[in-house]
């Protein structure tokens, strides 16, 4: 995702553009469906200031039902770029330097970490989701537990047994 800085006009202006996740160096394959990425820049005097935003949808596996789900993503990052000198110890993160020899800077660290960022910590299907059954392995979001049964059966108490024994998550 590079900006060409000589192509900018003064003032405000916007960039639209749909990029695929090698196009961000995303190496996370759950972005397969392409990126829409938008660039609100304002080119001064001094600084270009890049208000971006991005939105994708990722597949992402539940953590209780292990069924895939598309999670919405739309995330925000923001950028300037601006004529600093290289020995500046208060040089931001968020800032390019820019030279006069600078004629493309590649924006795309700044979208790749904002959307890395934006991905859910848990990733639930639905706040509600019932999960799978630990006893009989049923998608409880679908189907009813049909341990009751084999709960009162003795054929299955060695094995109760060992399931007791091993730490619950
Ligand atoms: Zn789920
Ligand atoms: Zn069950």
């Amino acid at each position: 995702m590079k900006l060409r800085i000589n192509a900018l006009k003064e003032g405000s202006q916007t960039i639209e553009m749909t990029l695929t996740r090698s196009d961000l160096a995303i190496t996370d394959d759950n972005f397969i469906h392409p990126i829409l990425a938008s660039l609100n820049i304002y080119k001064g005097s001094h600084q270009i200031t890049v208000n971006g935003q991005a939105k994708t949808d990722v597949v992402l596996q539940c953590d209780r039902c292990l069924e895939p789900f598309d999670y919405h993503l739309d995330v925000t990052f923001q950028s300037i770029l601006s004529p600093i000198k290289p020995s500046d110890p208060k040089t931001d993160e968020d800032i390019i330097p820019l030279t006069p020899k600078t004629d493309e800077v590649d924006l795309s660290p700044f979208a790749h970490d904002a959307l890395i960022i934006g991905l859910p910590m848990k990733n639930l299907c639905s706040e509600t989701c019932r999960g799978i059954c630990p006893g009989c392995g049923i998608n409880l979001n679908q189907g009813k537990c049909i341990c009751k049964k084999t709960e009162t059966d003795d054929r299955w108490k060695p094995l109760e047994n060992l399931l007791t024994n091993t730490p619950e998550e």
